[in-house]
């Protein structure tokens, strides 16, 4: 384990076995028809990654990143677009991957503008999502893991840019942030 690491909250083996049967999941509901998944930069391109691999419709890639923590670790509720789509949506099936649902603010943004462009059907896998703690309501249809309200690093997700590689999902020491 990373000597900046308290605890691990989801080990590798079992993020690996949560995204495989997310995949079937997936394939099941999209079948044969073309889906375009669309991960939120930086935290969910991991996830991403991890989970086409195992959806076996015929999926397309695309791309967005939008503004959110910086090094802080309290949601600002400001969004804005850094990086948009480079496929035109509309008329397809479109499935968000975030990397984690926190007070929702992000994703409530991302869909409303998303839905705008009149995709066939909108949906959003979540690989994490805060135990009681969405503050707008948000309709997530695939969600890897509750985990709970703490801030955590790992698989995608970062502290100050940092430790996106770990393998698995964990809490920091708290000294980390006093550095
Ligand atoms: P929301 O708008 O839902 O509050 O925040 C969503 C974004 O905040 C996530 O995509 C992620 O970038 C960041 N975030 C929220 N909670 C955490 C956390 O526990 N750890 C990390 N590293 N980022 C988080």
């Amino acid at each position: 384990m990373h000597s900046d690491i308290q605890e691990i909250v989801l080990s590798q083996d079992r993020i690996r076995e949560r995204i495989a049967e997310l995949g079937v999941q997936i394939s099941e509901d999209y079948g044969d028809e073309p889906v375009l998944m669309i991960a939120v930069l930086r935290g969910a391109a991991i996830f991403i990654a991890d989970l086409s691999r195992q959806v076996a419709s015929p999926i397309e890639l695309d791309f967005m990143a939008v503004s959110s923590y910086g090094s802080s670790t309290k949601s600002s509720g400001v969004v804005r677009i850094i990086k948009d789509l480079d496929e035109d949506i509309e008329g397809r099936h479109v499935l968000v991957v975030e990397d984690i649902l926190d007070t929702g603010l992000t994703l409530k943004y991302l869909l409303k503008n998303l839905a705008s462009r009149k995709p066939k059907s909108l949906e959003v896998c979540t690989l994490l999502s805060k135990e009681g703690k969405q503050r707008v309501p948000i309709s997530c249809k695939y969600i890897g893991f509750d985990v709970p309200d703490e801030f955590v690093v790992g698989y995608g997700l970062d502290y100050a840019e940092r430790y996106r590689n770990l393998p698995y999902i964990g809490i920091l020491k708290p000294a980390v942030y006093a550095d």
